[in-house]
């Protein structure tokens, strides 16, 4: 891309970020994009300040009840606790697997090149990172990028469950098998089981593929785009023309 060398570099950052984005949707099969402002219909809103005091103040106590986790052998690695960030309103939440390097470092789930897919996948939907909710199975890094183990997320489930159940997500897209499979209990491949609704004690379900996955087979972001886009209609919003 040649950029007029005249154009600061913030607007540069966000000419590219805009890139990035058409990229994902060209990726995704999106053929045609709308220019038309897009307003946030009221079902897609986050819910009341209310519900957000006490979703806060209940994930804060979950937090500190996490403290400085010494209950699987995950804790010998890890560098931060990897606990969650977004909207305790949301009304939409995203599940992954466990850290990786980069959220092990900065203590934020889905910061690395995988949580970047994340990120435009969330505004390809027409939310920011900021509306909804993303916790892991796991909180704490698997040593090498492994996958975690069966007691590792015995241990760290609760605290998940405890996350859902103070943000009382509408709808919870779980990436990967091993969201589904906590949440679920459910050991169908994740290619089967991805693009139909779930429930989860009585929250709306979405398995899709898991964004690494998804780097690694570019040809899937088309399906994890169609389930998507079963979850924009679940909160009225319009998936972009083709
Ligand atoms: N993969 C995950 O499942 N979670 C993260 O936070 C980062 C990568």
């Amino acid at each position: 891309m040649i950029l007029d060398p005249k154009i600061s570099t913030e607007a540069a950052e966000v000419a590219a970020e805009a890139m990035r984005h058409l990229w994902w949707l060209r990726d995704a099969g999106v053929r045609e994009v709308s220019t038309e402002p897009r307003t946030m219909p009221a079902a897609a809103r986050p819910s009341t300040p209310t519900d957000a005091g006490g979703a806060g103040e209940a994930l804060r106590a979950i937090r500190a009840d996490i403290g400085d986790c010494t209950r699987c052998k995950l804790h010998g690695g890890r560098t931060h606790v990897v606990f969650g960030v977004g909207d305790p309103a949301a009304q939409l939440m995203f599940v992954g697997e466990g850290p990786g390097g980069d959220e092990d470092q900065q203590g934020e789930p889905f910061v690395g090149r995988a949580g970047q897919l994340l990120t435009k996948m969330i505004e390809a939907m027409g939310f920011a990172r900021s509306d909804v909710y993303i916790a892991n199975v796991v909180k704490c890094r698997p040593p090498g990028n492994r996958d975690p183990e069966p007691d590792e997320i015995e241990s760290c489930e609760p605290f998940l469950k405890a996350q859902i159940a103070a943000i009382r997500p509408r709808v919870i897209v779980a990436l990967g098998r091993f969201a589904v499979q906590t949440l679920l209990h459910d050991a169908t491949p994740i290619s089967r089981l991805r693009g139909r609704w779930r429930e989860y004690e009585g929250v709306k379900l979405m398995p899709t593929f898991h964004p690494a996955y998804l780097l690694r087979s570019p040809a899937e972001k088309k399906p994890a785009w169609d389930d998507l886009q079963l979850v924009m209609k679940e909160f009225g919003k319009s998936p972009s023309p083709r």
